[in-house]
């Protein structure tokens, strides 16, 4: 199987708050629908911790993951919830939704988690707004290690979180030291992301920071793990349309694009986020800086 490790890049959120961004990079746009991964901590929150302010999103889902720590969500349409680590945070944007997340004001010593984005396909990114909370993950065990399956499925285990295009994503914790080996939809493009530990793909060492891509194919992930060693496996078909990112926003033209940064700094569309954080706005926007990513 051919594996590419793509090494991500710091990126910085402002406030001291740098993260390692594995999707997208230079090497790799999208793995399946997935079109964003921001693997951030372990840090310590001493102060206030998480503090990200109300800002838009439309054409993706973002899923909120955590390892170590707690995240309070609020959005435009009046959801309120905290979450923890083994809870799956789901926001649907589709065609306009806000949002803001930050460390409830008592809060454990340790953030770290990662932010992931999903893009919606054409049938689904113009529909409501929509956020689900899923406490309760199903969870299979394959040799050494256990997954708990956040989207999609792996083998009989699958999520009752809503995808809209065929797709999976699961935590991998090893149990004990020593080798697994987790079916693939051999249909699906697949990622795989080390969060913290050690462990191999096959023979190959593996480093957090630093993102491993399967081409569609394979049957199975032969995966070496130690034992509390955390993977992120993602998967799914190869995303069959182009897409544009910038900022917040998965859309497919620039002029879509503007009009969305227009309504969001317009107050239009988006809805108000009931937080005190102050509202983030949407940076200048250059169409000939967008480019059609496939
Ligand atoms: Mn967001």
């Amino acid at each position: 199987m051919a594996i590419q490790g793509i090494p991500g890049r710091k990126a910085d959120l402002g406030e001291g708050t740098a993260v390692r961004r594995l999707l997208p990079t230079r090497g790799r746009r999208l793995v399946g629908p997935w079109c964003f991964l921001d693997h951030y901590g372990p840090d310590s929150v001493q102060g206030p911790g998480m503090a990200l302010g109300p800002h838009p999103h439309i054409g993706l889902q973002t899923v909120s993951w955590l390892f170590e720590g707690e995240v309070l969500h609020h959005d435009s349409i009046g959801s309120e919830q905290l979450i923890r680590p083994g809870q799956l945070n789901l926001m649907t944007s589709a065609r306009g939704i806000a949002h803001s997340e930050e460390s409830p004001s008592a809060h454990g010593p340790r953030l770290h988690g990662v932010q992931l984005w999903v893009a919606l396909p054409e049938s689904a990114r113009h529909g409501a707004p929509a956020f689900e909370h899923i406490a309760e993950l199903p969870q299979a065990g394959f040799d050494a290690l256990r997954a708990t399956v956040l989207m999609g499925s792996v083998g009989e285990a699958a999520s009752p979180a809503r995808t809209f295009s065929p797709m999976m994503g699961a935590e991998l914790v090893g149990d004990r030291d020593g080798v697994s080996r987790i079916p693939l939809d051999p249909a699906f493009e697949h990622a795989v992301a080390l969060v913290w530990g050690r462990a191999a793909i096959g023979e190959l060492p593996v480093e957090v920071g630093v993102i491993y891509t399967l081409p569609a194919g394979g049957t199975f992930l032969e995966l070496r793990m130690e034992k509390g060693s955390k993977v992120m496996l993602l998967g799914g078909a190869p995303f069959p349309e182009p897409i544009l990112m910038w900022w917040n926003f998965v859309a497919r033209t620039p002029e879509e694009m503007l009009e969305a940064r227009v309504d969001w700094m317009a107050g239009r569309r988006f809805g108000a986020v009931d937080d005190a954080l102050p509202v983030i706005p949407a940076p200048p926007l250059d169409p000939a800086m967008l480019r059609l990513r496939r």
